[in-house]
């Protein structure tokens, strides 16, 4: 039960992905990681982690071996839906509502969203006598609320109702009076006066706090279990992990993974490679011995999977559906929107048999698309064996997911066993383990 308190309150503390960075940033500190920023020369010795945030919003991790012959990377991600807001942060309704202009960021139920307390959180960028800041804030307190119509006055709305992002989702901010009271409020948050914040990312959150359900506290109920329950395991596996001798350890914690990951810090971008590439320039290694190690390299891309869900079962696939509770998913999609292929699969699954984890195997319907993850992505920069995996959860891309409280144990257990196993490669498709 400890594990679940544990994630749950990182979870409450990262309302957005600076947040959830910053946080792993704190607890790698925490643990004698030393921090390494892009711009400085490295300097690694064998032993020691490291690890080196993008854009505050993405974190790379890394072990030093003895023998860097390898790479055991484990890839999640920091972001998850929500609604950013926009420059211009204000709307007035007839002079009597104030009201926060915001977009979607990735694509999320509507329909949660309504009728509960939400609040403000993530970047700003204040003024200094040099240059520019950027602060992490977070307002904290319930501020917002995104009010349905009236049953009165939609009364299809049960039939199906279609909301459009524009008219429907603008948050409650205050009443007439409170015009021009946001930017005020952010730079209150942030220390400085209101003309000195000159920039921001922020999102709203969703004021909820994680917590246990069912009959024999089975499931766990919280917002941004997708993807924080797989960074949160990684990092807790990351650090539990024997100092290798051989292979290094590795933990890519990537932002914009609900966009696409096509920016600077996600898994679309060069970040891992340069990683990659600057630890073994730093180990005064050949750029062949790159090349070997890749070889020689396995990656998890951690991501969260669909359980079978209680009242529409017909949704997931006969035989390769999963559910909350029974370990690890494994995921499968033969047009290889999920990395996983028989070579990756097994050796997980091998992996996982040998350390008593018990895993499952999803694959979508044969007539739905399903979404694409980490793996594919990263794997156009740094292509090495990768299996998709996940744990099994319901309301995917609600402010409020539900997850098997029992499964928060298992993926830690495996991702350490990942980190603790030696794997390497003889020709193409021989692999020892272990
Ligand atoms: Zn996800």
């Amino acid at each position: 039960m400890d594990s679940i308190k544990n994630l749950l309150t990182f979870i409450e503390k990262s309302p957005t992905a600076f947040h959830a960075v910053k946080n792993v940033a704190s607890e790698l500190e925490a643990s004698g990681a030393i921090r390494l920023a892009e711009g400085d020369k490295w300097e690694l010795s064998a032993g020691k982690s490291y690890f080196v945030t993008r854009n505050m919003s993405s974190v790379i991790a890394f072990t030093v071996p003895g023998e860097a012959d390898s790479l055991r990377i484990i890839a999640a991600h920091s972001d998850s839906p929500a609604f950013k807001i926009k420059e211009n942060a204000e709307l007035s309704v007839r002079g009597k509502y104030t009201q926060l202009n915001v977009e979607k960021y990735g694509g999320m139920l509507f329909a949660p969203w309504f009728d509960r307390p939400l609040s403000v959180a993530g970047r700003v960028l204040v003024r200094t006598e040099k240059g520019v800041e950027a602060r992490l804030i977070d307002v904290d307190r319930d501020l917002l609320v995104i009010p349905n119509v009236a049953i009165h006055m939609n009364r299809e709305v049960n039939d199906g109702f279609k909301y459009n992002a524009q008219t429907d989702m603008m948050p409650l901010f205050g009443d007439g009076t409170a015009k021009d009271g946001f930017k005020k409020l952010i730079a209150e948050t942030a220390g400085v006066p209101g003309e000195d914040v000159l920039g921001n990312d922020l999102f709203l959150y969703p004021r909820i706090k994680g917590t246990v359900v069912g009959h024999d506290g089975e499931y766990i109920l919280s917002p941004r279990l997708d993807d924080l329950e797989c960074a949160w395991s990684g990092l807790k596996a990351f650090l539990a992990a024997e100092k290798p001798s051989r292979g290094i350890n590795m933990l890519c914690v990537f932002d914009n993974e609900e966009v696409g990951s096509g920016t600077k810090q996600g898994a679309d971008s060069t970040f891992l490679r340069d990683v990659i590439k600057r630890v073994f320039i730093a180990l005064n290694k050949e750029k062949e011995d790159v090349y070997r190690a890749l070889a020689a390299s396995f990656m998890l891309s951690a991501d969260n999977a669909h359980a079978v869900h209680p009242n529409h079962p017909e949704k997931t696939d006969a035989e390769n559906c999963v559910f909350m509770n029974e370990g690890i998913v494994i995921k499968f999609n033969a047009n290889q929107r999920y990395t996983t292929d028989g070579v990756s699969a097994a050796i997980f699954h091998k992996l996982l048999k040998d350390n008593g984890i018990p895993c499952q195997h999803f694959a979508n319907r044969s007539d739905v698309a399903g979404g694409g993850t980490l793996g594919n992505i990263s794997g156009s920069h740094v292509s090495i064996n990768t299996v998709d995996i996940g744990l099994a959860q319901l309301a995917m891309h609600s402010p409020c997911e539900t997850a098997g409280a029992k499964d928060v144990d298992y993926m830690v257990g495996g991702m350490k066993a990942f980190y603790n196993t030696h794997i390497s490669v003889a020709g193409d498709g021989e692999f020892f383990i272990g």
